[in-house]
């Protein structure tokens, strides 16, 4: 089992990416070959701050590693030091239709009605994700609803590439969905995601908060003035109580019905300190390590930079058997 999967560098990482997304990488390293890159030239699909990007992508690594990527067990890399990856991504430009790409949802939704303003390289996007996952001959990628439509694109043209040049080079991944990545919500508003991208602050808790700022944050959070109940069923009304028990079971690794069995009957004026109490636990040191990471970012480029060569190797095989199926000289 080979697993692929890339996360891009956008500042300021929260509590629902990490449980959300970095702590399935983090399990998955131990359980197969795994290559996690951080998607540089796909924030080039939209317009870029050039020291921000720079900056995220080195902030980002920062965070992979704190949370517990470890480049001894995993391949952490920045796209943009694999060349292999725009090199493929072209070939596979002669395979992909466009009406396949006009038909990506996440294209519809972020072209809107006005595509013809938009770069080539948003619309491209899909493809290269397909060059991200077949360069590696990924046998799993781990997707989220969003991301399903573009693995079945990838598919589509492994399998189309594989026709015309009759050949078997493409391996068709599969997607892998975590069974155990909760979606959480606003601490504002428990119909809401929580999202970098939301203005109020106080609605997430970000990796890079204080102990007291975590603590604040969950004292502030909306909820109600009910008890909890014993079982998930009767909180079916109650986004926001709902959000915060699923909180506390995803960060102390059990089920919301072990965190209810021990809270039911009681109000959020006992629940809520437990839950900062834990949430502080486990992320104060993942805070503590980024904070030394970002002062060490030396250490940081060295880490991607060992993770880049090894990333390389990987993919270079893949990519001259590509060249050479459709006949470029290289
Ligand atoms: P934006 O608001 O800019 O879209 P975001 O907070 O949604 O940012 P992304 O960079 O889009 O973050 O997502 C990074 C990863 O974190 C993805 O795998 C995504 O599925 C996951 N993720 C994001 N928000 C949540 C959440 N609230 N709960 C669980 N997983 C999440
Ligand atoms: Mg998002």
């Amino acid at each position: 089992m080979r697993v692929v999967s890339g996360i891009q560098p956008t500042g300021n990482l929260h509590l629902g990416n990490y449980l959300g997304a970095i702590r399935q990488w983090v399990a998955m390293q131990d359980q197969a070959e795994s290559l996690f890159f951080l998607a540089d030239l796909h924030a080039l699909s939209q317009p870029v701050v050039p020291a921000q990007l720079a900056q995220n992508t080195v902030e980002m690594a920062a965070t992979l590693l704190a949370c517990g990527i470890d480049p001894s067990r995993a391949i952490l890399f920045n796209q943009a030091r694999v060349p292999a990856h725009s090199e493929l991504q072209w070939i596979l430009g002669g395979t992909a239709r466009m009406g396949w790409l006009n038909r990506m949802t996440q294209w519809k939704d972020k072209s809107g009605k006005d595509g013809a303003s938009q770069s080539t390289g948003l619309f491209n996007y899909p493809v290269l994700q397909a060059a991200d996952v077949l360069l590696y001959q990924a046998t799993h990628v781990p997707v989220g609803d969003d991301q399903k439509q573009h693995l079945e694109l990838a598919r589509d043209i492994a399998t189309k590439f594989n026709l015309d040049f009759d050949t078997e080079l493409f391996v068709l991944p599969e997607p892998f969905i975590s069974p155990s990545a909760p979606r959480i919500m606003s601490l504002r508003d428990g119909t809401a995601k929580m999202s970098k991208s939301d203005p109020s602050d106080a609605s997430r808790i970000n990796l890079i908060d204080s102990d007291e700022a975590i603590a604040q944050k969950f004292r502030k959070a909306r909820t109600d003035a009910e008890p909890l109940p014993a079982t998930m069923a009767e909180l079916a009304d109650r986004a926001e109580a709902r959000n915060l028990v699923t909180i506390y079971a995803a960060l102390e690794g059990v089920g919301t019905d072990t965190v209810l069995a021990r809270f039911a009957g009681q109000g959020f004026g006992a629940f809520k300190p437990a839950l900062a109490d834990l949430a502080i636990a486990v992320l104060g040191p993942i805070r503590e390590r980024l904070t030394r990471l970002l002062d060490d970012r030396a250490a940081v480029a060295a880490a991607l930079e060992q993770g880049a060569e090894r990333a390389r190797a990987l993919a270079a095989p893949t990519l001259k058997a590509a060249q050479q199926a459709v006949g470029l000289q290289v």
